[in-house]
């Protein structure tokens, strides 16, 4: 049993649907991580329903979830999230973006619970347990997993992750913004020599002038990051979701060129690390 990645929704902002986006797919964030017999899920965007009914036929209910903050697009799949229903289901919740302000309790009640939703998180009959870490916190889920944090450069905040298992290292940096010229040092310390960076490639540098503030990034500072951090594969994620299939091919095809370890993440795409 090794580290595996699968992505569930790489979508940023709002779910898409149509025949534009078959090939990449349309949920937005979601991303299980296996280590070994332990499972790993970062954000609970629209990608983590499907995830929910693999892990219900697979009849696996044990799991450590970890929010990257709370925008819609990393939420709104959480009360969709099948095993939640389950009492067998033991789920350990992570937040650190809103450190001294919310808990992680209180940012989940907040938004399962009338008039957003039908019901009150009562409803879930999953055993829950809370945890709150701040930023550069170094959190270890089950003994031999470690968790890396860093607080990445977004409205309202959100948290980067690095995971570490079995000699092996994946980065998680989404939602993100870079500034013009600069490596973000935070950044850099999650991807150092990682074996896969998952990165928010929502726009491109032609694009980025219009949207300075939205809190994103590029592929091209996504290849700029993983050549300086040493990182082996760099995942272009959180895509825009005004980007069609062909759109996306061929920032994948640019990409690719300038670094050959780069690739477009796409709904149902499983890596072995
Ligand atoms: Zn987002
Ligand atoms: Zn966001």
């Amino acid at each position: 049993m090794g580290f595996r990645v699968k992505f569930w929704g790489v979508r940023g902002s709002v779910p898409v649907s149509g025949p534009e986006y078959i090939r990449y797919g349309g949920n937005t964030a979601c991303i299980e991580m296996r280590c070994g017999e332990h499972l790993l899920v970062f954000d609970a965007g629209s990608g983590i329903r499907p995830l929910g009914e693999s892990l219900q036929r697979e009849g696996v209910g044990k799991l450590d979830l970890f929010f990257t903050h709370c925008h819609y697009d990393h939420i709104l799949g959480f009360p969709f999230f099948g095993p939640l229903y389950g009492k067998s289901t033991r789920l350990t919740t992570w937040s650190g973006h809103l450190a001294g302000r919310m808990s992680t309790r209180e940012m989940v009640e907040s938004f399962i619970t009338p008039p957003w939703f039908p019901g009150k998180i009562d409803i879930c009959q999953a055993k829950f347990q809370w945890r709150d870490f701040r930023s550069t916190d170094v959190l270890t889920p089950q003994p031999d997993v470690v968790v890396r944090t860093a607080s990445l450069n977004h409205p309202g905040g959100c948290i980067g992750y690095r995971v570490e298992w079995g000699g092996k290292a994946v980065a998680y940096v989404s939602d993100t913004e870079h500034l013009c010229d600069e490596l973000d040092p935070a950044v850099l310390s999650l991807m150092n020599g990682a074996d896969l960076a998952i990165y928010d490639c929502t726009y491109t540098e032609q694009e980025m002038p219009f949207r300075v503030g939205f809190g994103h990034s590029t592929w091209q500072q996504g290849v700029k990051l993983c050549r300086a951090a040493g990182a082996k594969r760099l995942a272009m994620f959180h895509h825009d979701p005004a980007r069609t299939d062909g759109e996306l091919e061929a920032h994948e095809r640019l990409a690719k060129a300038e670094f050959s370890g780069a690739f477009a993440a796409r709904d149902g795409l499983t890596l072995e690390i």
